[in-house]
Parts: structure tokens; C-alpha cells; sequence
């Protein structure tokens, strides 16, 4: 397809995993490197400066986490977890410590690249003024600057707290927000184990926006995590 788009390492010791991502990228762009401890995959995230690192959080030599603070302290590209079922709180744990976003395995490939252009286009947006200023989302325009949400071309009344919560989500479109991250962000950081605030404003949220809000499509829960925003182009169709 395209010239190389973007460098990517797998820290990863799951052989099935690491031959899964070769396969699934192979043909669309990307540079893949392989590590298979937390040691080799500093070493090469250091050498290689990849624009993304999947790190798994169950390493052999040392805890994935450990090597996400790492990371965080020099490498500035995207970070995704790959996490497995058992590890549900350390995902949390690794997102509000930086970790960009995260993948639960088994996963399919269109969520996987679902994911890996969401972590691109922050790159691309990250220190450049690039995010448009009014995001469409199929019959929705959410105007960052004017305040102004409107659904068909009609306004679109949220309370001041519900602007907040809305706009920490479409300023980092197809990326998980914590449940902590939009608490500290939106009510400030001593509110941040008050999730049912999140619950209750989410839901009025949702009433506003969403075609149906039983089924949201826009404003998507990732259970015991956080919420995304779900542009159309990253929406990964059924289960895979
Ligand atoms: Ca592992």
C-alpha cells in the first residue's frame, strides 16, 4: 500500500502475539521490530526511536509497567498496552501512568489498526495547532472554540460541565480517557474517585448527542477503563 508510514516496536514474549502483528501489518506500511524481554525492548526503542511501542504488561524479565514509566521519561512517540484479560487493573494503572491506549488480547486486526491510526494522528497533532477546530461526526459538529454543539444544524444545549466532559473527548478523538483523567480534567483533581459524577454526566450527555442513547456510537464506554470518543473512520465494525 503506502511507503513506510510509521516505525512501530513490539515488546512482547508471546510468540503467537509477535507472528499475529507481523502478519496483520505486513502490506500496510509499517516498520516492525520485535523484543521479546523489557531489556531488549528499551534497548531498541532507544536505537530505533519507533513512533509507536506496543509493550505487553507481562514481561519475562521485568513488569511492563516498569517499562512504560521508562518510556515515558524519553520516548515520545505513542504507547499502546497489550493486555490480557488477567491484567484488566493494571491497563487502568498503565494508561493514567501514560500509556496512550491499549488493546486486550486476543484482538483482531482491524481493531488493532483501528488503534495504531488513532495513535498517528496524535502524533501528527501533538505541538502543531493541527486538530480542527469543529469536529463532524456524522450529523454532529462539535465546535471546540464557539462552544457550540449542534445536532442537524440545531443547536445542541449542554451545561457548562457537559461541554467539559465532551470537549476532553473530541480533543483527542479514537483515544481512550480514563476515568480518572476525565475526573481530574473536567471536575478537578480532587474529584477524581467520584466516578458516579462521571456516570450521571455521561448519560445526560449521551441523551443530548447520541442517535440512541442506548446504543451509543459516538461517546463509547470502555468498560471499568474510561470513555472514547469514536470518530466514524475508526468505528471497527462487529466483533473480531
Ligand atoms: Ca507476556
Amino acid at each position: 500500500m503506502s511507503p513506510a508510514r510509521s516505525g512501530l516496536l513490539a515488546i512482547e514474549d508471546d510468540r503467537r502475539i509477535q507472528e499475529f502483528l507481523a502478519a496483520a501489518l505486513a502490506g500496510h506500511g509499517y516498520e516492525l521490530l520485535h523484543a521479546e524481554t523489557a531489556a531488549q525492548g528499551l534497548r531498541l526503542a532507544n536505537a530505533n526511536k519507533p513512533d509507536i511501542v506496543l509493550v505487553d504488561l507481562g514481561l519475562p524479565d521485568r513488569s511492563g509497567l516498569e517499562v512504560i514509566a521508562e518510556l515515558r521519561r524519553w520516548h515520545r512517540g505513542a504507547i499502546i498496552v497489550l493486555s490480557a484479560r488477567s491484567q484488566e487493573s493494571d491497563k487502568v494503572v498503565a494508561l493514567d501512568a501514560g500509556a496512550d491506549d491499549y488493546l486486550t488480547k486476543p484482538f483482531g486486526i482491524g481493531e488493532l489498526l483501528a488503534r495504531l491510526r488513532v495513535a498517528e494522528r496524535h502524533l501528527r497533532a501533538r505541538g502543531v495547532d493541527a486538530l480542527p477546530k469543529t469536529l463532524e461526526i456524522g450529523d454532529l459538529a462539535i465546535n471546540l472554540e464557539a462552544y457550540r454543539v449542534t445536532r442537524a444544524g440545531a443547536d445542541v444545549h449542554l451545561t457548562p460541565l457537559e461541554f467539559k466532559l465532551l470537549a476532553v473527548l473530541a480533543q483527542q478523538p479514537g483515544r481512550v480517557v480514563t476515568h480518572r483523567q476525565l475526573l481530574r480534567e473536567v471536575w478537578g483533581s480532587a474529584y477524581v474517585e467520584s466516578a458516579h459524577y462521571l456516570r450521571i454526566y455521561m448519560r445526560a450527555l449521551r441523551r443530548k448527542i447520541e442517535a440512541d442513547p442506548a446504543r451509543p456510537r459516538v461517546l463509547q464506554t470502555e468498560v471499568g477503563v474510561g470513555y472514547r470518543l469514536v470518530l466514524p473512520a475508526d468505528a471497527v465494525a462487529g466483533p473480531d
